[in-house]
């Protein structure tokens, strides 16, 4: 991520111009292995240049929906009947193409989403990586196979055996902001637990939606076990979450949106499983013993990588009063140095933010965090020359808001970090605390107040004295990636020891002989 080789910086240039010279095409559902037309489609366009249109899509509706679950539940007793070693085998193949399609499939990440190179790239990386890691752990286990003990009674003898099997059909929707990670991590996880699949992307990144769909097809998953559906939330995606054909649910985005899956999916004949990862409101605390180099930057790059859309980023940063100057400059240092623009070109860290909502967003949110604290820096749109066809806004620093503002606990999704001065890491800690999210954190100080910050902090995945991110960054296998409160709804992570059992159902077998 940090130093990449030439060769790397060549093959997307190679792969954007490819993907920029198939610009404007038409791409179908595909249900039960066949492409699928909606009556009503959709255009893409680039958060770049709103004058880019990227392809158009369906706008699938219920009965898409409908016909995309039938499919999966008649390719369902075929898929859970292939032994485990078989499942595992096409999921591997899986990972295997996106990562031979890496280039091109990151080109189309950052043409839609807004990201730079080096963060598409590991996006769709991480994607590959996410499936070989959910193989890796189901032959680790040997499939989900284990003998438990035998009975200790007399002239009987019994094999006991506890086995994790698949709930059958599973539908996963994902945000716009990793829409390869997850929307592949939990695809991967379910398909090679034995369920059948039905995914939504967000209807901001229905490309990368579809490219990742024909990885998975041209892998040669047989029919109708992994479909895929574009459409709105408010009316495809509805009834996927209410449905009574589906059997288990992945759903990753806004808190809002999640916890009306999380109660909309419980209204059934009996509980199903919803795993819900959903938003952060990520503080950071900085001692008076932190090295400040290290803090600033770790500082800077969580609070505004990928325009501070990501659910990980630093919203919040508390730090001991005798050191807040001198981190405040730091930062201040870093920002005067981004450079801003169109995030496929090379020099560029900071794209356009993801759609005209979170545009229109961020100048609400600057307006009012003008009137309530002081803008360091940032807090306008950027519109000179070509970025004003594009989403763009400056990074945006806020210092003095009141510890009662609203915005200290409201995710605002956007390229915005607020600053406060506390008198002790125990202040910090509480208000780090306050909030009812607890996705990740970060901390700087010494070694022993770092164990301290680890043992009281309420987040899922935190990180102590990292110049790569104070608060972002996970890779499957190293660090597992979740979050508590209002966060998550399962508290295991993604990319972790204790995920892909999720998607499946425990089974205890006695077998008298
Ligand atoms: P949204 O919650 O707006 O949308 C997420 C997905 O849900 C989209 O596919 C959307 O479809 C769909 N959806 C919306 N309404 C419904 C509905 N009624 N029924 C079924 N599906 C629905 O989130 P964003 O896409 O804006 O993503 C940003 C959010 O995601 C942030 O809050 C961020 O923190 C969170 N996030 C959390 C992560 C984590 O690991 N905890 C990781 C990354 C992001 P459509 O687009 O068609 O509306």
């Amino acid at each position: 991520m940090f130093d990449p080789p030439e060769e790397l910086h060549r093959s997307y240039d190679r792969a954007l111009a490819k993907v920029k010279s198939e610009l404007g095409r038409e791409y179908p559902l595909f249900v039960g292995g066949e492409k699928r037309l909606a009556p009503e489609k959709f255009d893409d366009r680039s958060p770049i240049n709103t004058d880019w249109l990227l392809a158009r899509f369906q706008k699938g509706g219920v009965a898409d929906a409908q016909a995309a679950i039938a499919a999966a539940r008649a390719a369902f007793p075929a898929w859970n009947a292939l032994p485990w070693q078989k499942r595992v085998q096409h999921l591997r193949r899986v990972s295997e193409l996106i990562n031979r399609r890496v280039f091109e499939f990151a080109a189309i990440d950052s043409l839609e989403v807004g990201k730079n190179r080096m963060e598409a790239l590991a996006d769709v990386q991480e994607t590959a990586d996410l499936i070989a890691y959910y193989c890796n752990q189901v032959e680790r286990h040997d499939g989900y196979v284990v003998p438990m003990g035998r009975d200790p009674l007399k002239g009987f003898r019994a094999t006991n055996t506890s086995l994790l099997r698949p709930h059958g059909v599973w539908v996963v929707i994902s945000p716009w902001n990793f829409p390869v990670a997850l929307a592949g991590g939990p695809s991967g996880a379910a398909l090679v637990a034995g369920n059948t699949l039905v995914f939504k992307p967000a209807t901001d990144t229905p490309w990368v939606g579809y490219f990742l769909a024909t990885c998975f097809l041209d892998a040669g998953l047989p029919k109708g076990v992994y479909n895929f559906v574009t459409g709105p939330g408010s009316t495809l995606g509805e009834e996927l979450i209410t449905n009574a054909g589906v059997d288990g649910i992945t759903f990753t985005g806004s808190y809002d949106v999640g916890m009306h899956i999380y109660r909309s999916f419980a209204q059934s004949r009996f509980p199903r499983p919803c795993i819900a990862e959903m938003g952060g409101k990520n503080a950071v605390i900085v001692s008076r013993h932190a090295d400040l180099d290290i803090a600033a930057l770790g500082c800077y790059r969580s609070a505004f990588g990928l325009q501070g859309q990501k659910c990980s980023a630093a919203s919040r940063i508390f730090v001991e009063q005798p050191v807040k100057e001198a981190l405040t400059k730091r930062m201040l240092e870093h920002l005067e140095r981004t450079n801003i623009g169109d995030p496929t070109l090379r020099q560029n860290w900071l794209g356009p933010v993801a759609n005209a909502a979170g545009a229109k967003s961020y100048e609400n949110y600057c307006a009012e965090l003008r009137q309530a604290g002081t803008i360091l820096f940032g807090g306008r749109r950027l519109t000179q020359g070509d970025l004003a066809k594009g989403y763009f806004c400056a990074p945006t620093l806020v210092d003095n808001v009141p510890e009662s503002h609203r915005l200290w606990r409201e995710e605002m999704f956007l390229p915005i970090t607020m600053i406060a001065a506390v008198d002790s890491l125990e202040d910090g800690m509480r208000r780090a605390n306050d909030a009812d999210y607890g996705l990740t954190a970060g901390f700087y100080g010494s070694k022993r107040e770092a164990q301290w910050f680890f043992e009281h902090i309420e987040a899922g995945t935190v990180y102590a004295n990292r110049p790569q991110g104070a608060t972002t960054g996970a890779w499957p296998g190293l660090q597992p990636f979740g979050g508590w409160k209002g966060s998550g709804s399962t508290g295991k992570s993604a990319g972790g020891l204790h995920y892909v059992q999720q998607f499946m159902k425990e089974q205890s077998r006695t077998l008298v002989e």
